[in-house]
């Protein structure tokens, strides 16, 4: 099995982190600013059973300027060709209106498996974890629900086995 998994998710949730973590170099660019990643990068992860490629891709978000817009048309034309598309939220966060439209615009995409990832678990209490886990499970039926720690390296083989077992 080969195939392309995409992380999605506000800017600052993890998603370049969590592709270093995967892919296990430097990859993507991560930041504390919001949007420093401005291109698809492509790691490739290798497993038993295949072969996972890793697309990054900037964070989604409702656009208010033309490069908001045009950045957005970039994670369309992303998504619109992946296997898999990772939707990730902090564990140390309520969902909102960000999270809420990006997990709408998933609709767009009903070839692709999708994952939602709740990352971040290293930075909150056990529960909290559990509920938001729950949380996330509200906003549709997906293949798979994982939480993770990209830093921390949490829960990453799990990842990879759901998402080589969805490919
Ligand atoms: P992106 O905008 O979604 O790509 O987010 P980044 O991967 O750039 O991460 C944003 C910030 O959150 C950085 O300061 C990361 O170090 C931090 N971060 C990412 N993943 C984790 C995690 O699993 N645990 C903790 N504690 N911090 C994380
Ligand atoms: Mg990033």
């Amino acid at each position: 099995r080969a195939g392309f998994v995409s992380f999605v998710g506000r800017p600052n949730v993890g998603k370049s982190t969590l592709t270093n973590a995967l892919v296990g170099e430097k990859v993507a660019i991560t930041s504390s600013k919001p949007q420093t990643t401005r291109r698809a990068i492509r790691g490739v992860v290798h497993r038993p059973n295949g072969q996972v490629i890793i697309v990054d891709t900037p964070g989604v978000h409702r656009p208010r300027t033309l490069l908001g817009e045009r950045l957005n048309d970039l994670v369309q034309s992303t998504l619109g060709d992946v296997d898999v598309i990772g939707f990730c939220v902090p564990a140390n966060e309520p969902i909102g209106p960000g999270d809420r439209f990006i997990n709408d615009t998933l609709d767009q995409y009903p070839r692709a498996k999708k994952v939602a990832i709740v990352t971040k678990i290293d930075r909150t209490a056990k529960d909290r974890v559990g509920e938001q886990l729950l949380a996330v499970s509200k906003l549709r039926e997906w293949d798979s629900v994982i939480p993770t720690s990209g830093t921390k390296g949490l829960q990453l083989e799990v990842l990879l086995d759901e998402i080589t077992k969805l490919l």
